[in-house]
Order: structure tokens, then sequence, then C-alpha cells
């Protein structure tokens, strides 16, 4: 098995993944993202509602997400209705969203490993320091940090 040797190691290219290793390639660091399904977002586990301004913040493209503008509240007996005037809310194309940040990752340098389930993360000198090797199933690399 060979051994490659980066700076950060992401486990799992969900939206906290792949925005980590966004930013980090972003202000040059050298980053493996590993995922441990066939295909980044294959799973989708949200129901994708959040904030435009957060959106914006991480340049996610606005064919990505739809405008919410009016809230229905719904009980059994009431039913309450909330407009703004400008959309602050939206609900993502989770798939598309989440692939956007693994690209933006990918083409700022990290690299993305699929089908790699991080089963152990061995440190150098048994202590959390932050170095050590990930071990993955179906690596055919250790990853050092
Ligand atoms: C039913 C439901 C509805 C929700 N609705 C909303 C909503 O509307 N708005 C909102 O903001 N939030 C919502 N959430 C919460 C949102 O889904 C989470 O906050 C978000 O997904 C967390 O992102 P994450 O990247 O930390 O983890 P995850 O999205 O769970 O991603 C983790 C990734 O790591 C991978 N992975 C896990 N273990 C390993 C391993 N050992 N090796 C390699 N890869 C691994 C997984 O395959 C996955 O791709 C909802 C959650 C649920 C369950």
């Amino acid at each position: 098995m060979s051994e490659r040797e980066y700076d950060l190691v992401v486990v799992g290219a969900g939206p906290a993944g792949s925005s980590a290793a966004y930013m980090a390639a972003k202000n040059g660091i050298s980053v493996a993202l590993l995922e441990k399904e066939e295909n980044v977002a294959q799973t989708v586990r949200t129901s994708g509602v959040t904030w435009i301004d957060y959106a914006k913040e991480f340049g996610i493209p606005e064919d990505c997400y739809n405008p919410i503008r009016t809230y229905n509240f719904c009980s059994p007996k009431n039913n309450v209705s909330i407009s703004d005037e400008q959309a602050k809310a939206a609900v993502l194309d989770v798939r598309k969203t989440y692939r956007f940040l693994a690209e933006q990752a990918k083409k700022n340098g990290a690299d993305i490993f699929v089908n790699t389930n991080v089963t152990e993360v061995i440190t150098e000198d048994g202590k959390n320091n932050g170095k050590g090797l990930a071990l993955a199933r179906n690596m055919k690399q250790k990853l050092r940090m």
C-alpha cells in the first residue's frame, strides 16, 4: 500500500465536509475528502431548507435553490400564513448543491475519494495531536496528516 501526505483529511462529503474541504483547499491547504458512498450526495439526508444569505456566502448558484416567500403553518384547527416581501429562505436542490460544493473543493485542488469508508484513524503517538493516518476500506493508499 502506498502512502500520501495531506495537511487535512476530511471524512464525509456532506455539506459540512465538502464546505470545509472547499474552504481549506481555497486557502492553499492540501486536502483529501473521503466519502463512503459511491457518489457525493448519493443519499440525501435533509429537506434542504436554508437561508439564502448562507447559500450566497458559499457561492451556491441560484439554480441550486428555490426561494420561499410564503410560509404556511397548519394545525388541525388553524392555518397561519406569513409572507416576506423579499425571500430570505430557500429550498435547496440538495444533490446539486452538495455536488457543487464538492466540485468547488476539487477545482481548488482537493482530492476526492468516493467508495472510501474510513474505519480507523491512528495517531502517531496515541495522542490526539491532529497527526495520524486515516485507514479506509477500499483505499489503495494510506493518507498521512
Ligand atoms: C429528515 C431531516 C430533515 C432535515 N432538514 C433540514 C433542513 O431543512 N435544513 C437544514 O439546514 N438541515 C436539515 N437537516 C439537518 C441536515 O441534514 C444536517 O444538518 C446536515 O446534513 C449535516 O451535514 P454533515 O455534512 O455534517 O453530515 P451529513 O449530511 O450526514 O454527511 C455526512 C457524510 O459523511 C459520509 N460518511 C459517514 N461516515 C463515513 C465514514 N466512516 N467514512 C467516509 N464517509 C462517511 C456520509 O456518507 C455522508 O455523505 C435535516 C435532517 C434530517 C434527518
